[in-house]
């Protein structure tokens, strides 16, 4: 006789926790998609460039932190080639191990001479990065005073130190001070650590890396700047905005990712010898993770060496440009700062992912950015723009959107 598939054993053992289990995960999901706050992976069948492939379908893509257009250029391609022929693919431990592969090395002098740094360590992502640097500098006795805008590895890497939280509004100098005043008088032995952006992730405008250098000297804090954004596209050769503004060489911490106008992936510090040894001692993501893949290290580097060639120039002005003409066409004026990054704030959740909706309906690819990577109610489409695009790409998205209002 057959017997029963699943089998009762089966079915009455443990069966009941795992349907309870489900059942309160879907209730969560629900709720999730009550809110238009539910989120899915869409598969894509191509490359990253100005076109992706999804669902058998090609779309300009609108969406990607690829600013220069690297990740799928052929330099950064060969350099991580060459390195798998050379190093194969795992590191096949961590670094302190045995995984200090050469092309770690060669990566972090060309980060720490591009950066113009005493030193540079680099992490196996920008996330990682952030944990593991802020908890290895601060713990419960300090104070890390955050701008209420920074990225989520930075409020998730405050959180874990156990350091006092402290908020500042966003770019915001008298709420700053007001913190740091209230800081210096609580504890004198207390270190306090400021961090913020250099370019704001979904808002793409720009911190008073000036002033707030000034108010970090006046009180004898330390400063973290996440250059993610910002490396490779401002600042002589692309150094950062820390360079344009004139003040890198106060900043203690210049954090940034290789991922995105690098095109690889990764995380780094530049900084002191003095910070970059105390990070390989005790930043617990560095040294309780497997090293990247020497790969990654190698297309990074050969990222970090095109952005300073004249092609890296050349990249930069084609991405000036098409900024140019996407406020032309957008009617964008009075930009205080113009970054690739240009957020279309819609405000309600749902609004914002029925407009996604409509600009994918005619092969546009513009993300819905919801809560919990901005505020509730502050839904948005995010624009970004890249050296790879095209003037037509240009006005291919101008028209998706004139589409959307009638
Ligand atoms: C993307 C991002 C990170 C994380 O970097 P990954 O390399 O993607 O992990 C950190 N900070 C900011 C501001 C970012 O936008």
């Amino acid at each position: 006789m057959r017997q029963p598939f699943p089998p009762a054993w089966l079915t009455a053992n443990g069966h009941c926790a795992v349907t309870d289990f489900n059942s309160e995960l879907q209730q969560r999901l629900d709720a999730l998609r009550e809110q238009s706050l539910f989120r899915e992976l869409r598969r894509v069948d191509s490359p990253q460039s100005s076109r992706i492939q999804i669902g058998g379908k090609t779309f300009l893509n609108f969406s990607s932190n690829d600013y220069l257009g690297l990740a799928n250029d052929s330099i950064l391609k060969e350099a991580a080639i060459r390195a798998i022929e050379k190093f194969g693919v795992g590191a096949g431990t961590s670094r302190l191990i045995c995984g200090s592969l050469a092309p770690f090395h060669e990566l972090e002098e060309a980060l720490a001479d591009f950066k113009q740094t005493e030193a540079a360590l680099s992490f196996s992502t920008g996330y990682a990065t952030a944990i593991g640097t802020i908890c290895a500098l601060l713990g419960k006795d300090d104070i890390i005073v955050l701008d209420k805008l920074v990225h989520a590895s930075i409020v998730d890497a405050a959180k874990l130190s156990g350091a006092k939280i402290r908020v500042f509004a966003h770019n915001d100098l008298n709420d700053l001070e007001k913190i740091l005043k209230w800081a210096t008088e609580k504890k004198s032995e207390s270190k306090i650590l400021i961090v913020t952006e250099s370019i704001f992730s979904m808002d793409g405008d720009a911190a008073p890396l000036r002033e707030i250098v000034g108010l970090k000297n006046k009180f004898a804090a330390w400063l973290m700047v996440d250059e993610a954004h910002a490396t490779g596209i401002f600042g002589k050769n692309g150094r950062g905005l820390m360079d344009e503004f004139g003040v890198a060489k106060q900043i203690e911490i210049q954090m940034g990712t290789l991922g995105k106008a690098l095109g690889a992936s990764g995380g780094y510090i530049c900084g002191s010898r003095a910070l970059i040894d105390l990070l390989i001692n005790k930043a617990r993501s560095f040294i309780f993770s497997t090293a990247p893949i020497p790969a990654a290290a190698a297309a990074a580097m050969a990222a970090i060496q095109f952005v300073q060639s004249n092609n890296g120039e050349k990249r930069r002005e084609l991405l000036q440009q098409r900024l140019g003409e996407l406020n032309l066409k957008f009617k964008i004026q009075n930009l205080k700062f113009q970054s690739a990054i240009t957020p279309i704030i819609l405000g309600n959740e749902a609004k914002a992912v029925n407009a996604a909706i409509k600009l994918r309906e005619q092969n546009i690819f513009v993300p819905a950015i919801r809560y919990p990577t901005v505020a509730r109610g502050k839904a948005r489409l995010r624009i970004t723009l890249t050296a790879a695009h095209s003037e037509n790409d240009i006005s291919d998205l101008a028209r998706a959107f004139k589409a959307l209002d009638s």
